[in-house]
């Protein structure tokens, strides 16, 4: 069911309590080494002031664990908007909930912002206490929702408050639920999925759930290496998800009832041990030596994979397909990510490590949607229902 978003409803003269996703990372001085994640929320802001809206701004900044400690302040983001949106009165509350913040805002003025201190000082947030969201919901009249980065969780500020108060969604999370909702329900095909990083335990529900939606799936980085062991593969010291051997085994069965293409590496840049300078060479699939270990993918394959991206209708990747963090294991997660920016469909981007590698690879805006969470978006794709996207009212 679509949910209601913000150009759904009126909003002037409101007060409106926004949970924005200002978790950004902090220098050891407190100055913020990232402001992506509050440019990112202006849209939304934006749209609120220039409404005549009274915002009121909430979110949590690293785990202060219920403690208040001000290494953990939002203080520097409200210096930050204020460069952002010069001219725009901001007024920085010490606290999130409580007397002095009701005051706060109470006189806050149509086209004014209230940013109120870390939800996380409070170990109610994460419990998603009643009493706590009923009184940071006291403060507004409307909820938008727009961290996308925390809608797994139910929390306080992302479950809780919508008892409250009507709730919507704001620009944020209504790209991520249209882009990736249509992704899954209703793709331009090919759907080409590409899978990589670590663990295949975390990935299990994702593939599972993609098995059913995809034309092709690609799976590359350290999880292929499970996917080797149940074809029966010499892997060396490759990681290996060893409780998941069966499940590998089973996947790809399925894919092949299902009709899916499933693509596997077909060779490797090994290496003999897992470091930065490690001796490395590039070696077909099947002469795999024992005691080297599969850092990423090789030549062959990464043109294999990037060949499948460029022709795809969709694509959805998620995860690296090497040790991309060392500069000579980065090369088969750069061609996948060079292969998403030429491709001509629609293109999406999950997690933190994909993300981040298209980011710093420079083809960030030649990508559809890069998803601004992690684990969330890891859930959307696995089909999972979001609890801070199931309180949001329907449309
Ligand atoms: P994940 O959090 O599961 O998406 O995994 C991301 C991590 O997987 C990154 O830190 C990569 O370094 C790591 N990774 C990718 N490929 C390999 C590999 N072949 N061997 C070891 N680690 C890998």
């Amino acid at each position: 069911m679509a949910k209601k978003t913000i150009q759904d409803v009126g909003v002037k003269g409101l007060r409106v309590l926004v949970r924005v996703d200002y978790n950004v990372p902090l220098e050891e001085d407190g100055s913020i080494s990232d402001d992506k994640r509050i440019v990112a929320s202006l849209p939304t802001v934006k749209y609120l002031l220039d409404n005549g809206a009274k915002v009121i701004l909430c979110s949590h900044l690293g785990r202060p664990k219920g403690e208040r400690r001000m290494e953990f302040s939002l203080a520097p983001v409200a210096k930050r908007l204020e460069e952002l949106l010069p001219g725009v009165k901001i007024t920085f509350a010490h606290d999130c909930i409580g007397e002095e913040v009701e005051k706060l805002a109470a006189e806050l003025k149509e086209g004014e912002i209230l940013l109120l201190e870390n939800l996380r000082f409070y170990k109610e947030e994460e419990k998603n206490d009643p009493e706590f969201a009923k009184k940071l919901a006291s403060l507004a009249e409307l909820y938008v929702s727009d961290a996308f980065g925390t809608v797994h969780r139910a929390h306080a500020s992302t479950v809780g408050v919508a008892a409250y108060l009507p709730a919507v969604a704001g620009f944020l999370i209504g790209k991520e639920l249209s882009v990736m909702g249509e992704a899954l329900e209703n793709p331009v095909r090919p759907l080409v999925a590409i899978l990589g990083g670590a663990k295949v335990k975390d990935k299990i529900g994702v593939i599972t759930n993609l098995l059913n939606k995809c034309d092709t799936l690609i799976i590359g980085g350290g999880m292929a290496y499970t996917f080797y062991k149940a074809k029966g593969y010499e892997i060396g010291t490759s990681l290996l998800d060893e409780a998941n051997v069966g499940l590998a085994a089973e996947l790809m069965e399925t894919a092949k009832a299902k009709g899916v293409k499933l693509m596997l590496p077909v060779d490797n840049v090994v290496a003999t041990e897992y470091s930065e300078d490690a001796e490395h060479k590039q070696v077909p699939a099947d002469q795999f030596p024992a005691d080297w270990m599969g850092m990423d993918i090789g030549d062959k394959t990464a043109a294999m994979f990037a060949e499948e991206v460029k022709k795809a209708g969709t694509v959805i990747w998620n995860g690296p397909m090497g040790v991309f963090e060392f500069p000579e294991f980065a090369k088969g997660t750069a061609a996948v990510a060079a292969a998403c920016a030429e491709c001509d469909g629609i293109t999406i981007v999950g997690g933190g490590d994909s993300a981040s590698a298209i980011t710093k690879l420079g083809f960030a805006d030649k990508i559809t949607h890069i998803s601004t969470g992690g684990g969330a978006s890891l859930e959307f794709l696995e089909g999972k229902t979001l609890p801070g996207v199931a309180a949001l009212n329907d449309k």
